[in-house]
């Protein structure tokens, strides 16, 4: 998909100025930690961005709270784009840090209706590490896990 290339200046976060409502958004659903609107690129109709209202820039600078409350209208904002546009398919994309293709430094969530043949490319070089490797990961993350 083409890249949104993010013009503000330096210390000016695009999704902040929509939930002071500084910028125009077609908003869908708000509580009192998410806001949900229209992703100005509408991949296909009904691509909902989910975003905390507070500032964080990745899944690392979010509460548990804003991580559960995001999943929850994530949840709602997708059954009502099947109830609405009845997509064949829904993917969720949340994207963190400029590698892992994210554009706007604001969390936020991809809900994108998809259909058969629709451009989206998703696909990733598999490695098959076997299962010694993989078991090596698992020890390292559970390690991590009970540190925490
Ligand atoms: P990401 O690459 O996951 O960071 O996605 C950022 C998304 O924000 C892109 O899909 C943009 O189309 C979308 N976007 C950027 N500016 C706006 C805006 N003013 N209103 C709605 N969506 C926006
Ligand atoms: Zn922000």
């Amino acid at each position: 998909m083409p890249r949104f290339v993010d013009t503000s200046p330096p210390g000016v976060c695009i999704f902040c100025r929509i939930a002071r409502g500084e910028l125009p958004a077609a908003r869908v659903f708000e509580d009192d930690l998410t806001m949900a609107f229209m992703d100005i690129g509408q991949v296909n109709p009904g691509h909902v961005l989910v975003a905390t209202k507070r500032h964080a820039a990745t899944l690392f600078d979010i509460t548990p709270e804003e991580g559960a409350a995001v999943m929850r209208t994530v949840q709602r904002v997708a059954a009502a784009i099947g109830d609405t546009f009845d997509p064949p398919g829904l993917t969720l994309l949340q994207a963190n840090g400029k590698e892992g293709d994210q554009t706007v430094f604001h969390f936020h969530m991809h809900v994108l209706p998809r259909h058969a043949d629709d451009g989206v490319g998703l696909s990733w070089p598999r490695k098959e590490s076997g299962m010694e490797a993989l078991h090596a990961y698992a020890l390292k993350l559970a390690g991590a896990l009970r540190a925490e």
